[in-house]
């Protein structure tokens, strides 16, 4: 792997994990738990490109779920605990650790997206409009 991917898995990551602007890195990606701003308040970046789609609830239930559902089950067979008591945990346990990482999941998803530049088909203008005035941006520093 090459310093400037690494670079770029780290800033995916990051601007994901904390939910910020995956252009500016300052301006917040989420104008509320799930939903997605239509444009950074700092960058204006437009967020039309980002559609996650169902990727934030396959991710959690693939890694957080399951293995939720193994220790659960674990819980039951070791202990040997009442009905009432497993529902008692494994429902707040499921629940909460299922929801929880939604939100970094999907921030991740849309930083990925924008930095890898994915799109979705019929998207190809926008991005192209994106781009076009980041590059102007990159062609007047070089001017400078
Ligand atoms: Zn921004």
């Amino acid at each position: 792997m090459t310093e400037f991917e690494t670079d770029k898995r780290k800033w995916i990551f990051k601007s994901g994990w904390k939910g910020l602007c995956p252009r500016c890195g300052k301006g917040p990606m989420f104008k509320s738990w799930l939903k997605i701003s239509d444009t950074c308040d700092v960058c204006e970046l437009d967020y039309r490109f980002a559609s996650p789609d169902d990727g934030p609830a396959f991710f959690s239930l693939c890694f957080v779920a399951f293995p939720l559902l193994f220790l659960v089950v674990w819980i039951q067979v070791a202990f040997e605990i009442s009905v009432f008591a497993l529902i008692l945990i494994a429902v707040p346990l499921m629940s909460i650790g299922c929801v929880l990482p939604l939100r970094p999941i999907k921030g991740w998803l849309v930083a990925s997206q924008y930095v890898n530049r994915s799109m979705e088909a019929g998207t190809e203008k926008l991005w192209a409009q994106m781009h076009e005035r980041e590059d102007e941006a990159e062609r007047e520093k070089e001017g400078n």
